[in-house]
């Protein structure tokens, strides 16, 4: 049996703002928004038991307070700009990681979301 989950809109779940049932899996996965404001997909498991607590930026801000690494967020524009390179196959994998400022599993992320895409 399908465990259903009622969850109203717009109210607070875990440490995040439940906006919508996911498209796919509206059972398993819903639409929240972060502190931050960023919007993302996750489960409802996962925010309600607070393995989930942020749409990423928690994570990046704990990591840059240890480390002092500061990690570039992904905007829709920078991965764009990443993925006109990929397109374009005239530089090397190091070459857009050192052009854009990001690590490589991160521009392995994008290109494989991109294959997967497209
Ligand atoms: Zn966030």
């Amino acid at each position: 049996m399908k465990h259903k989950h009622i969850y109203i809109p717009n109210t607070k779940l875990g440490n995040c703002v439940y906006l919508a049932p996911d498209k796919e899996e509206p059972y398993a996965k819903g639409l929240f928004r972060c502190k931050c404001g960023v919007e993302f997909t996750t489960r409802y498991n996962l925010i309600i038991s607070r393995k989930t607590k942020s749409c990423g930026c928690l994570k990046i801000e704990k990591l840059r307070a240890r480390t002092g690494k500061v990690i570039k967020p992904i905007t829709p524009e920078l991965e764009a700009a990443i993925i006109a390179d990929v397109k374009l196959n005239e530089l090397s994998m190091r070459n857009i990681v050192e052009k854009h400022g990001v690590s490589v599993g991160r521009v392995g992320k994008i290109k494989n979301k991109y294959y997967a895409n497209s």
